[in-house]
């Protein structure tokens, strides 16, 4: 990490301090459940290590394996709500802390190099924020680099495209970078409860960090969110509402919520894309892209992620978690001519599957690659598998790298080059994937500048 952050021995021991307090004051250890110990030693089985599932240290990262402990807010009464808003809540009763939600941010603004306030929409009605001190921004790898571009931070392309007056100009957007993986699925004959984060080895020589997620109502969720199921090309935001039926209103729903997602984290992915603002209105999203597989050896990567995931999901210990054919014909009368109708026009063969189903869900009636239920199936014909990744691939969500530390933000102070009193502090600053699920990382880093601004006596404003 210290190499990654570029800090000195002071800042690092500072770093980790924030690590430590965070991790002491959120974090709580995974409920120890029967599929998440039958995951464990399937993982060991499979050559990635012994978890401990007694290790709570999950300050740093170490080589081997050991259960990470988790801050996930499951909003259910029996889970704790440990994540970044609980800092919020605690705090909400000082005199000096303002919350306003939402409230969109248009823009940094400047007395020359001096960020000095922003421009934010609450309500509708455009307001301005005098910012003493400083300005924080925490909007994400995507849209942190889209305000600072249209504030007249970004490379000359961006802000003569934009026609905004330059600030200074860094290579804001470019370094893009987001973590792609494959999840390998397998479906138990019984229903298993919800379960996230059971990460129980991080191989560095594999380069892949192993965890499982699944149970009752995450497989479902997701599909709705991500389109997931189906191929990359065919994802369009126009069959949300189709998938939430299926998945909410059909059994379909209930039989992927058999699943169980075993998928790795791939290390150090190299390709890179870019986050550009296409107006000077933040309502419009920027053009991100993101060049996926464009990187020598990040397909290769990936393919020994899969075929490692596999392995895992073959072992004796998750004999019941998984299954080799059908496990049961869903009471599922099809779908109407209009759902049809946009299936087809999403590219989709909408009855070509199990029951009628799309094509993309034949997997759940069985899948000779894997040797057991599984979707979407791979080709039996390991040659294809390239091309069937490419086609299937999922993100983690875990994108970094837009306002990267080192080209863009300083070392150390996380302050944004050849400007007063602008700083990063979300995933943006981080100039590649973290080996890990990045959130700890992240709220690190906020908790490391605040703290250090505090000490200096800089009051901040926050984005
Ligand atoms: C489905 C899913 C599951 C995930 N699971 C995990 C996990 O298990 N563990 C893990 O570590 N990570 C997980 N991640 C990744 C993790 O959520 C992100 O890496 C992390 O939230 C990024 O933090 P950030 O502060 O950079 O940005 P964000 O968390 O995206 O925060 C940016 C905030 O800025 C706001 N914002 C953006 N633009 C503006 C604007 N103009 N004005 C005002 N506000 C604005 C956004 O609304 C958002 O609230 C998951 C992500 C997804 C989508």
């Amino acid at each position: 990490m210290q190499e990654h952050l570029g800090l000195d021995d002071d800042d690092l021991d500072q770093y980790y301090q924030s690590s430590k307090w965070l991790a002491d004051n959120l974090l709580t250890p995974l409920p120890r459940t029967d599929y998440g110990e039958a995951y464990a030693a399937a993982a060991e089985m499979a050559g990635h290590g012994r978890a401990d599932f007694d290790d709570v240290s999950n300050v740093r990262l170490k080589d081997g394996a050991w259960v990470v402990r988790s801050l996930f807010n499951l909003t259910d009464p029996a889970w704790p709500r440990q994540t970044p808003a609980k800092l919020l809540h605690d705090r909400e009763h000082m005199p000096n802390l303002h919350v306003v939600t939402k409230a969109l941010v248009s823009k940094v603004n400047f007395k020359n190099k001096r960020a000095v306030g922003v421009e934010v929409f609450v309500d509708g009605s455009l307001q301005t924020v005098a910012a003493l001190k400083g300005v924080i921004m925490a909007a994400g790898a995507i849209y942190t680099p889209q305000i600072l571009q249209v504030s007249g931070i970004g490379n000359k392309e961006t802000l003569s495209h934009l026609s905004v007056p330059p600030v200074t100009y860094l290579p804001v957007g470019e370094n893009f970078v987001d973590r792609l993986t494959y999840t390998v699925q397998i479906a138990s004959r019984k229903k298993i409860d919800k379960y996230l984060g059971y990460t129980v080895a991080v191989n560095t020589t594999a380069g892949i960090t192993f965890e499982s997620v699944g149970g009752s109502g995450i497989d479902s969720q997701m599909a709705i969110a991500s389109l997931g199921l189906a191929p990359a090309k065919n994802r369009y935001a126009f069959l949300m509402p189709l998938m939430k039926w299926l998945m909410n209103e059909t059994p379909i729903g209930e039989l992927v919520d058999h699943f169980s997602n075993i998928l790795g984290l791939v290390h150090d992915p190299q390709s890179r894309g870019s986050v550009q603002a296409t107006s000077l209105d933040v309502s419009q999203p920027p053009q991100v892209t993101a060049n996926y597989f464009s990187a020598e050896g990040d397909m290769d990567k990936q393919l020994a992620n899969l075929k490692a995931n596999i392995e895992i999901a073959r072992q004796d210990p998750l004999s019941d978690w998984r299954m080799h054919s059908a496990f049961g014909t869903p009471n599922w009368s099809g779908f109407n001519s209009s759902q049809i109708d946009l299936l087809e026009q999403a590219g989709l063969n909408a009855t070509g599957g199990p029951w009628g189903l799309p094509e993309f869900l034949n997997g759940l009636l069985t899948c000779e690659a894997m040797g057991f239920i599984s979707v979407p199936c791979p080709p039996k014909d390991e040659s294809k598998w390239p091309k069937f990744l490419s086609d299937n691939v999922l993100s983690t969500y875990h994108y970094f790298g837009t306002a990267a530390l080192g080209s863009v933000v300083e070392s150390s102070s996380f302050q944004v080059k050849n400007t007063e009193g602008l700083y990063v502090v979300d995933a943006s600053a981080i100039p590649r994937a973290t080996c890990i699920n990045p959130v700890g990382t992240i709220m690190t880093i906020g908790h490391f500048v605040g703290s250090k601004l505090a000490r200096a006596g800089h009051p901040s404003v926050l984005v």
